[in-house]
């Protein structure tokens, strides 16, 4: 069975322990780098390419900031991601706003940071230049609907909730020239956690085919494809990576078959990933504190739910390393749970593991991405602290957390 790394051991997590207590995230700062590397390289082909960090992701500025020296841009969908952003510097076109039944406050704020707006809806565009008027280019999202089938995690685009009709792409096109916008953008987004390299290039030629049309039909010349995120990553020992390398490609080929003939080169290629770029560089620290035996075997440790909601949520598997036993025999098979008073609180249901004792440090792997960003205070849970293990060895605090103070300071 392939195994999972860690980029920290036992005694230097020991160590961290004493300053900063159990459960916290730790994100691995070179790995975020060398990830973002490779994707930005596997599209150095295009005459224009940029990933938008997707904030909902890890919504930590620290990281923002190591994504914006990397080349990045943010991907933001509600107003307090659209100030993260701005607090890391990103501002600008370096911002997409990809937001769904937005409020018109949000419109307002992408707008004063001259973010480049990428509407839900066709009864959108009214309602922007009601609100904050309309900007000098405006992007549209597209849902192929029963053309396209989605995944577990989003759906099938027919019953997702995302997006213009084809139809509606065309009339908004025509609608947008009318009211005297020029520059335009064309966005999609159709999957989550999807491993098939395939995927991501018929998403691509969907896209471009439609950008085709789109010239032919209304005349509007969209100048950039945001083919959004939804790379996913190996959460199981024995998945691979997607190969970038090879989805690289693949939207080259489509671009040279489709874009180019059709008269829409140069036009830049867009990305909004967020698990694929930090997913696999976060680990949940927990310490087990009991050991139960009844029907089943269960592990109690010091995290939740309220700290890493997937497994409860979707029944999503996230790998468990007991720190110091990475190598010792799976003899046991436990339950390792949190103390919600939900069943859910389950980080593992019937998983082989080493012996576990009390006192036993655990790593949840792959919670870079909509790990912490999710957590939640039900039962007065606190949210934890988040580390950033820098490149040099070091750990730095990025976030402390949560005290009964937080919690109790919104009661009147
Ligand atoms: C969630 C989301 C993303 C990022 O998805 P990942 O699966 O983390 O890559 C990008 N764009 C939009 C619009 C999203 O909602």
């Amino acid at each position: 069975m392939p195994q999972k790394e860690l980029p920290f051991n036992l005694e230097q997590i020991q160590k961290l322990v004493e300053k900063y207590p159990t459960p916290f995230h730790i994100y691995d700062e070179a790995g975020i780098r060398k990830t973002v590397r490779e994707l930005i390289r596997a599209f150095a082909w295009a005459p224009a390419f940029k990933e938008f960090f997707a904030v909902k992701a890890l919504p930590n500025p620290h990281i923002l900031k190591i994504l914006k020296e990397e080349g990045c841009g943010a991907d933001c969908s509600s107003l307090a991601e659209l100030v993260l952003a701005e607090r890391a510097g990103i501002i600008g076109p370096e911002i997409m706003f990809t937001s769904n039944d937005t409020p018109w406050q949000e419109f307002v704020k992408a707008r004063q940071l001259n973010a480049i707006i990428n509407l839900d809806d066709i009864s959108h565009i009214d309602y922007l230049e009601k609100h904050a008027g309309l900007p000098e280019i405006v992007s549209m999202r597209f849902n192929p609907g029963p053309e396209r089938t989605g995944n577990a995690i989003i759906g099938d685009p027919a019953s997702a909730k995302y997006g213009f009709t084809r139809e509606q792409v065309f009339e908004g096109f025509l609608l947008l020239q009318k009211k005297g916008v020029k520059r335009f953008g064309i966005h999609t987004m159709v999957a989550s956690n999807e491993l098939n390299a395939d995927y991501f290039v018929q998403t691509a030629v969907m896209l471009f085919e439609l950008a085709a049309k789109v010239y032919q039909k209304t005349g509007a010349r969209v100048e950039f494809a945001n083919l959004g995120g939804g790379i996913g990553i190996p959460y199981k020992p024995e998945q691979k990576t997607v190969d970038i390398v090879a989805v690289g490609q693949g939207v080259k080929k489509a671009y040279r078959d489709i874009i180019e003939p059709a008269g829409l080169a140069p036009m830049s290629i867009f990305l909004e990933c967020g698990r694929a770029i930090t997913g696999p560089h976060g680990w949940l620290v927990t310490t087990a504190l009991h050991k139960k035996q009844i029907y089943k075997d269960y592990i109690g440790v010091d995290a939740c739910m309220a700290n890493l909601m997937r497994p409860g949520l979707y029944g999503a598997y996230h790998h468990i390393s007991v720190l110091g036993k990475e190598d010792a025999p799976k003899t046991r098979v436990y339950d390792v749970v949190g103390s919600l008073c939900e069943n859910n609180d389950k980080f593992a249901i019937d998983r082989p593991l080493p012996e576990i004792e009390p006192g036993d440090i655990l790593a949840i792997h792959d919670t870079g991405a909509h790990g912490h960003a999710m957590g939640f205070n039900y039962n007065g849970k606190l949210r934890s602290a988040e580390i950033l293990l820098c490149e040099d060895g070091s750990t730095r605090l990025i976030r402390r957390a949560e005290t009964i103070d937080d919690h109790f300071a919104t009661l009147v």
